[in-house]
């Protein structure tokens, strides 16, 4: 038999039909003058044709699939080719080399995945047994009160995240028993899936694109590798964070798939209002009423900082609405570190009530300016007050 394969390719006669192994060209349907783009596109056509995954159950197309990656190891190889040429099957007996052997598509995938990625422009060659992936990212909040923005602090957050089992430590499997590879991929989680001439890379449906198949699933975990724990964590807040900025422990997230890394965990800074400061970005604004006088003759007081407190010169004659700018008495820029200001506001109140002294007094002083004000009216109020007033209600027995 042997004897009889070393004449068929050179004559490539019909007797390749009895020949034991099949003619590369015939299995192509190329010719032996096709050039390297021909046969590269008629393996692309074949493959597709008989991929497994388009003709499932189907041994014969798995078989049809696998000699044309054969008949494509050869054809598509200048060397090789010329090789094939001369001396036909032979060429590639064990005695001589050996030649490609395709054990199952995962191994054609692996030799031609190039080919696919320039073809279909999907990343075919990658995946496998135990991918390694990053984890999930989370998120979680981080309520703050205005001081602690300002000065920094560290706060703890409770998250819920997943972390790996400690009975089978994320591996899935029962210990003691041990993973198998996925018959299905051949361990590389991955398939090729045909539609219609485009294929494109898939995540193996039979292993979910782990490669491996646990059929002794970790009691604890039931297989999930994972168990949800509630964990405490210290956050590390940078004086000068605002609303809607968000802190980023990485490393913090929920752990990656076969020891891959951990996602990172996201914190959204909410800060509660505070009674008497606005922030603006860097600023902080506040309302300070003073009386007439002391606006009229200055006046020196205490005021809250954020951190602390300053003593706030009022210059005679500050008029309602005035503010007065202290530098570098606001909030910190997280990045600078450089501090914002604080601004007062002045503003200038009217007393609601009147002592008989101070009636007096800026009675006197209307009289001083030569302004018109109004008749004295306690006692029209007083008047008015006993006029409507209602009759005492008796008392009750
Ligand atoms: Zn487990
Ligand atoms: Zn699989």
């Amino acid at each position: 038999m042997v004897g009889l394969r070393v004449l068929v390719p050179p004559y490539r006669s019909g007797m390749s039909l009895m020949a034991v192994q099949r003619d590369y060209y015939e299995t192509l349907g190329v010719e032996q003058t096709s050039s390297a783009e021909e046969i590269k596109r008629a393996y692309r056509k074949a493959a597709a044709t008989h991929h497994p995954d388009r003709n499932p159950g189907d041994e014969a197309a798995v078989e049809r699939f696998k000699q044309a990656a054969e008949a494509f190891d050869v054809l598509g190889d200048h060397e090789k080719k010329s090789m094939y040429d001369r001396y036909g099957h032979e060429a590639f007996t064990a005695r001589n080399g050996g030649r490609a052997g395709f054990n199952d598509v995962g191994d054609i995938m692996s030799a031609f995945g190039d080919l696919f990625e320039g073809f279909f422009g999907g990343n075919t060659a990658r995946g496998g047994a135990g991918r390694v992936t990053r984890g999930s990212s989370l998120r979680c909040e981080l309520a703050l009160e205005l001081r602690e923005a300002a000065t920094g602090c560290t706060k703890s957050v409770e998250i819920t995240r997943s972390e790996l089992c400690p009975t089978c430590d994320g591996s899935k499997a029962k210990p003691g028993s041990t993973p198998e590879r996925c018959t299905y991929c051949s361990g590389r989680g991955q398939v090729v899936q045909a539609q219609g001439f485009f294929r494109i890379q898939a995540t193996c449906p039979a292993c979910r694109g782990a490669g491996q198949v646990i059929r002794d699933k970790c009691p604890r975990c039931l297989g999930t590798g994972r168990e949800n724990k509630s964990v405490n964590l210290e956050v590390k807040v940078p004086a000068g964070v605002d609303n809607g900025m968000q802190l980023c422990l990485r490393g913090e997230g929920e752990p990656g798939e076969s020891g891959g890394p951990r996602g990172d965990l996201y914190c959204d800074i909410h800060i509660s209002e505070h009674s008497f400061f606005e922030r603006h970005e860097h600023d902080l604004v506040c309302r300070v009423p003073i009386s007439f006088s002391q606006a009229s003759l200055g006046t020196a007081f205490d005021i809250p900082l954020i951190d602390g407190k300053h003593r706030l010169e009022i210059p005679a004659g500050t008029q309602p609405g005035d503010t007065i700018r202290l530098k570098g008495m606001g909030m910190p820029d997280p990045h600078s570190r450089r501090r914002g200001d604080l601004l007062v506001q002045v503003l200038v109140e009217v007393p609601r009530k009147l002592t008989p002294r101070l009636e007096e007094l800026l009675r006197e002083l209307a009289e001083i300016e030569k302004k018109n004000v109004s008749a004295h009216r306690k006692s029209f109020l007083e008047k008015l007050k006993e006029y409507f007033a209602p009759p005492e209600p008796a008392p009750e027995e």
